[in-house]
């Protein structure tokens, strides 16, 4: 089918991503294990991965899989595998940290070394990122930044609604270049849908587990219907609901653990009804159909640095440009990030050897 020939087709954009963490990669409780004792744990990710694999390869879905360094750096074969079998290999980090706890410097560290380790095993570039918790909030504009400094060309950690450890609520639902300073990062946020007036979603995580079908049903509609594109995330641990538990307060025990049986169900469902493809897959037919109709994807100013002296706003929508100057290069610099995503070749020659794996 060639995309040319179709227009805006809102079918065309649905990914299913999974975040490759294990079972105790909770964030943010007391309860849950420091990175020293990752290693003396049970290790449950080879068969929940194997088994996810399965799954995918009998619906002919391709997926994202979103890999965190530390386990990628300890299971290169099936990092290899998830890459022969067609999916996208991008990266959730090294150690799986708190963008907001662990400020810019460690930040950029976790992020470079993972992406590293990723392409010393795949032999191609990773280009795309997602923050531990989606982690990136107003406070926080910085990572953007980071995150394209370290040479990725999209990021998928802003989640467009309340969420536990992030969230931007007055973040657009729909992809937006973010103007950092050294080029247009493409960021693709997380599914959300606005029920008068309050944000949620229903595809992902807790959120895909608590929903029933009629709800998950009901939201994809309207995603759909607003042209805005389908972001399923789900963790490997989600479709093995006999993983240990982690000694939780109550909210974090029902968010982690409700309703585990349901999330293998749910995802054949959903990879039976939706035409899912990769996230960079998905891109691909987005800026497609953008460029077909002739329109523009958004673009978002980062207005201040870092600084704590400096307050918010920190992301704001571009309204207006300095100059006609400023306007033209404005416009070369977004086609080049556009191109980006509309030449494999170039992406795949994007790989930042400047940067060696460790450990
Ligand atoms: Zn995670």
């Amino acid at each position: 089918m060639s995309l040319f020939e179709n227009q805006l087709n809102s079918k065309l954009f649905s990914c299913l991503t999974i975040d490759v963490e294990d079972w105790f990669h909770i964030l943010d409780s007391p309860a849950a294990p420091s990175i020293e004792r990752w290693s003396s744990l049970e290790s449950r990710i080879e068969r929940n991965l194997e088994m996810l694999l399965e799954v995918l390869d009998s619906l002919s879905v391709k997926a994202t899989f979103f890999w965190l360094g530390w386990l990628a750096e300890r299971h290169k074969d099936l990092v290899r595998k998830c890459q022969k079998a067609g999916h996208e290999i991008a990266s959730h980090g090294y150690s799986h940290v708190l963008v907001y706890e662990v400020g810019e410097k460690l930040f950029r560290q976790d992020i470079i070394r993972s992406k590293a380790i990723l392409e010393d095993i795949i032999g191609e570039a990773v280009i795309g990122f997602r923050s531990a918790g989606f982690g990136i909030t107003q406070e926080t504009p910085w990572a953007l930044n980071a995150i394209m400094e370290s040479g990725f060309l999209y990021d998928s950690s802003i989640f467009p609604a309340s969420h536990g450890h992030g969230g931007i609520l007055n973040s657009p639902f729909k992809p937006f270049f973010v103007e950092t300073q050294s080029g247009y990062l493409l960021e693709v946020p997380l599914s959300a849908i606005d029920i008068f007036g309050w944000r949620t979603s229903f595809f992902g995580g807790g959120h895909l587990r608590a929903a029933n079908k009629l709800m998950i049903k009901w939201g994809i509609d309207k995603l759909q219907a607003s042209g805005r594109p389908l972001v399923v995330y789900i963790h490997p641990r989600e479709i093995d609901p006999d993983h240990p538990r982690l000694p939780l307060n109550l909210l974090r025990r029902f968010k982690c653990y409700v309703n585990l049986k349901s999330t293998l169900p749910k995802l054949k469902w959903l990879c039976e009804h939706y035409s899912f493809y990769t996230m960079l897959g998905m891109i691909e037919n987005y800026i497609r159909s953008f460029y077909l109709e002739r329109k523009t994807i958004p673009i978002v100013h980062l207005q201040s640095s870092h600084a704590a002296s400096e307050p918010s706003p920190t992301l704001s929508e571009q309204t207006s440009v300095a100059s006609s100057e400023a306007s033209r290069s404005r416009h070369l610099a977004v086609d080049k990030a556009v191109a980006n995503f509309l030449s494999p070749g170039i992406l795949r020659s994007h790989r930042s050897s400047q940067y060696k794996a460790q450990g």
